[in-house]
């Protein structure tokens, strides 16, 4: 939380306009932060992930600092160009699209696609002929807070055909990509992954086909409750498995940060509208319920895997366990309950919380309209 934030949050309740819960993006910790990844990444190109905050402000900063963007759609796509990126700095990283969105994306520019199956190849093929595609493997998660296994990529012996059928259609079978899962908080993740993209690189080879490429993904923390690594561990440890897996032919190399590149420039604002017991018990856990919930911006306490950093004004004051529930009526929109959240026993109805770390995923996830609750007011400084 800078003080940039917490001087506008003050002139917003000054004016009277703090009537709902409200993210402000500090766009000074935007820069630091994709400074750090180039300084801690040096030949590795940044293709911001786009999903995690596609405010233009964003996107314009990112685009003026060279990054380049990952994308899962064509939205994101016209984002990116309206934000002054050119089409040869985006990659169409959704490997889940209809073709004429792939079609859509030639159109504009785009050459760059993921791919994870024979079929999305072929869509690739009819209609954006000639373009670079990467194929995405399936990896170990383990470490993450948020996985994002399963869904995306296809076993790494897999991926050797799906790339020789890309070559085989025209296509310039580009590299491999991966995920080692989002708010991936051990930096040796990155190794076993690296070793199963070598052997791709390898196999086709002898095949005839040179691949060029290793998307490394997204994966990098930001800072919740718990410390992380600092993004300099990453890039060593990714140095490290490089070296390793691929001895002195190091390929090129990319990154889609989305989490670590935002996460920490924003923060919510919110209120406390009710707080009560479910009965008259002394020792029973109150229920804090916010303005904000599962609905209107923190669809990431799923499952209670993400854990924010709850601010309020008793802080230090003696606290007790709390579970912690969104506005609307529906029973999913509780935030804190399997863990429940200690919370400062003077905390009051009314009184203003902060949410840190909510700079990433959380305007995306905000529903229009849910139970009449507006999307998360947003404001990028
Ligand atoms: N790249 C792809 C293909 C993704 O699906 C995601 C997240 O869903 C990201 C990058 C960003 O990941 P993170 O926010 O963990 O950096």
């Amino acid at each position: 939380m800078t003080d940039r934030i917490l001087d506008f949050l003050a002139e917003r309740r000054r004016n009277g306009r703090d009537n709902g819960p409200c993210l402000v993006v500090d766009l000074d910790v935007v820069r630091e932060n994709y400074v750090g990844f180039a300084k801690a990444l040096p030949d590795t190109r940044v293709f911001y992930a786009v999903k995690a905050n596609p405010a233009p402000e964003v996107l314009s900063l990112l685009a003026s600092l060279g990054s380049c963007f990952d994308t899962a759609s064509v939205v994101e796509i016209e984002q990116v160009l309206a934000a002054g990126a050119t089409p040869d700095r985006i990659s169409f990283g959704n490997t889940i699209k209809k073709e004429r969105d792939v079609a859509r994306a030639y159109a504009l520019g785009v050459r760059l696609f993921a791919v994870d199956c024979e079929a999305e190849v072929e869509k690739i093929a009819r209609v954006a002929p000639g373009s670079k595609v990467f194929c995405r493997i399936l990896c170990d998660g383990s470490g993450a807070e948020w996985p994002l296994s399963r869904k995306f990529g296809c076993v790494p012996e897999m991926a050797t055909g799906v790339l020789e059928h890309a070559h085989r259609l025209g296509l310039n079978a580009y590299g491999v990509s991966f995920h080692v899962g989002s708010q991936q908080t051990n930096p040796r993740m990155w190794d076993a992954a690296l070793k199963s993209a070598s052997e791709i690189f390898r196999e086709l080879a002898e095949r005839g086909i040179n691949l060029q490429m290793v998307n490394l993904g997204g994966g990098f923390p930001t800072k919740y409750l718990k410390n992380v690594p600092a993004v300099k561990q990453y890039g060593n440890a990714i140095f490290r498995a490089l070296s390793k897996h691929f001895g002195n032919r190091i390929p090129e190399t990319i990154i889609e940060p989305g989490r670590g590149m935002v996460g920490n420039a924003g923060l919510i604002e919110a209120e406390v509208v009710l707080i009560s017991k479910k009965s008259e018990e002394d020792s029973e856990i109150r229920w804090v319920y916010l303005d904000i919930g599962k609905f209107n911006g923190l669809a990431e306490t799923t499952d209670e895997m993400i854990r924010y950093p709850i601010r309020t004004p008793a802080d230090g004051a003696p606290t007790s366990p709390c579970v912690v529930a969104g506005p609307s009526c529906d029973s999913v929109d509780v935030l804190y309950e399997k863990q429940p959240y200690q919370l400062p026993i003077s905390l009051e109805i009314g009184a203003k919380v902060l949410i840190e770390g909510t700079g990433a995923y959380t305007t995306t996830y905000s529903a229009v309209g849910f139970n009449g609750f507006p999307p998360l007011e947003t404001h990028v400084i």
